[in-house]
């Protein structure tokens, strides 16, 4: 290790730990960045997975969060090479009849589509889509007083809930249900949980305030881009230095730990008083998520052509569907029919594959570091809306979620979110600390605080100006 003295060392270069040492070196901060990985990047990365020329995203695909970011939207990214790509329609939900349900850009469109359900759709997630601003600046923020008192009370009244009872107490149509239960899931959590509603309330009103799009080239260029900028304001960063010991590091005011609860276990060792170490090993991690990504030689033959507009693909069919498969994977079994969540980038980016080829990324959710193959599960539901697809596959590479935890220490069992969002976990993670530990000078800033799982950097961001507020 280098013997040079740093104002703050930050072990781990996701989106957060490159956050959070931006957020240092614009206070004039010496900072450096650890990375374990041969590439930086942690959760926003793309390589050559399958074959050369098919650019495949090792984690992150899609985007809303990352363009809501109230501390990205700040940073000067587009000048170091980041471009959104906004596919026409932000998510398709293919149905069983043929046809699928749009989540469009255009709310009142998305509203005219559900027919019966337009006004109800209308009236859920409609102050949010108006007041979105404000919303995503209340939810990315800290506690504190919100911008918008009135629409963060009407969005809590939703939010709180179960997505299940919410969709079915709100929906009278089996595409409404679908539709809201297929957003909900990406809480990674049973539909019948308090607070899924949020998640599908969020993500619902951001397909149509800012939309889902992708970087460009592939997620890797979101961390480009905040590696440039860090590198321009002097920050510095080293790969292939995976940090096992508080020891191993360079004498620094502050330590930015963006690694979950189970790894600052092991970097903290003795240092951290036997009160912390365990209220971080009852920390809960959540369901693992089964990935694969394919180069394809067409586009994905979906039987409604409608899908073919969409960056992201939900597939799952009914709400009672998609609920029996999250539930399932949290008891720990898995389901024949899993929810399964698609990403299509290379219709809307050529970069991502050699001309007239595609690419594909897909995963379900898995009980918490499964061994099962779910390749078979995941191609067969494909196959359910898009007979054909198999004929396309030129090659298929999988990540269970040993192998996720194998290229990001911070997936642990598959984890993508660095710890359950369970109603306990939501506000207060991984302790009622939040960001700081009762070691002075050390912290942690990962996904594993709020608020939590997602390419925002607003963790890093809240870490870092806890620092400069406690020892700057
Ligand atoms: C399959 C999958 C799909 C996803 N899809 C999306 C999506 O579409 N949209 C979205 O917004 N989010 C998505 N996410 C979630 C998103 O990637 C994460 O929430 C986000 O990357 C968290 O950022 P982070 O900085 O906290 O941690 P990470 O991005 O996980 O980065 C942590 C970094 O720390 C490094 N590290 C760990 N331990 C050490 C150590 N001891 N020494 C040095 N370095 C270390 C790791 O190698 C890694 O680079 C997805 C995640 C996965 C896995």
């Amino acid at each position: 290790m280098p013997s040079a003295r740093y104002d703050a060392v930050v072990i781990g270069s996701g989106p957060n730990g490159l956050a959070a040492a931006i957020v240092l070196a614009e206070a004039g901060w010496s900072v450096i960045v650890y990375e374990a990985e041969p590439t930086y990047g942690g959760g926003a990365r793309s390589a050559e997975l399958t074959l050369p020329g098919f650019v495949h995203d090792l984690c992150s695909a899609v985007h809303p969060l990352a363009l809501s970011s109230p501390f990205f939207r700040k940073l000067p990214l587009s000048r170091y090479g980041l471009k959104w790509i906004q596919p026409p329609v932000p998510l398709a939900h293919p149905l069983d009849d043929g046809s699928a349900v749009l989540l469009e850009r255009s709310f009142e469109k998305t509203g005219a589509h559900l027919a019966e359900d337009g006004k109800a759709y209308r009236r859920l997630l409609g102050s949010a889509v108006r007041n979105w601003e404000h919303l995503i600046s209340d939810l990315l923020g800290p506690a504190r007083l919100p911008s918008d008192p009135v629409g963060l009370l009407i969005f809590a009244l939703n939010a709180f809930r179960s997505s299940r009872k919410l969709a079915e107490s709100s929906f009278k149509t089996a595409r409404a249900r679908a539709l809201f239960g297929g957003l909900a899931a990406h809480s990674m959590l049973p539909l019948e949980y308090p607070m899924t509603a949020a998640f599908g309330v969020v993500l619902g009103a951001a397909g149509h305030a800012v939309g889902w799009p992708f970087p460009a080239g592939g997620a890797q260029k979101i961390a480009d881009a905040l590696v440039l900028h860090l590198r321009t304001l002097g920050g510095e960063i080293a790969t292939q230095r995976r940090i096992e010991s508080l020891d191993d590091l360079p004498n620094a005011r502050a330590i930015l730990c963006d690694v979950t609860p189970r790894q600052l276990l092991k970097i903290g060792a003795d240092r951290l008083p036997a009160r912390f170490r365990r209220s971080l090993e009852s920390y809960r991690y959540g369901m693992g998520a089964f990935k694969v990504d394919w180069a394809l030689s067409g586009p994905i033959p979906w039987k409604s052509e409608a899908c073919n507009l969409a960056g992201t693909v939900h597939l799952g069919g009914t709400l009672e569907e998609i609920a029996l498969s999250e539930r399932v994977a949290w008891e720990g079994s898995v389901c024949e029919k899993p929810f399964v969540l698609i990403s299509q980038p290379s219709l809307f980016d050529p970069a991502r594959a050699p001309g007239g080829k595609h690419t594909a990324w897909a995963y379900c959710h898995v009980p918490h570091n499964s061994p099962q193959d779910m390749t078979e599960r995941i191609e067969t539901q494909i196959e359910r809306f898009a007979p054909g697809f198999r004929d396309r596959v030129l090659s298929r590479t999988i990540h269970s979620p040993a192998d996720l935890e194998q290229h990001n220490a911070n997936l642990v069992g598959g984890d993508i979110n660095g710890g359950a969002a369970t109603p306990g976990q939501f506000f207060f993670r991984p302790t009622a600390r939040l960001y700081s530990t009762p070691v002075k000078g050390l912290y942690l800033c990962s996904a594993s605080t709020p608020p939590g799982g997602g390419v925002h950097g607003m963790c890093g961001y809240f870490a870092a100006r806890r620092v400069l507020k406690d020892l700057g």
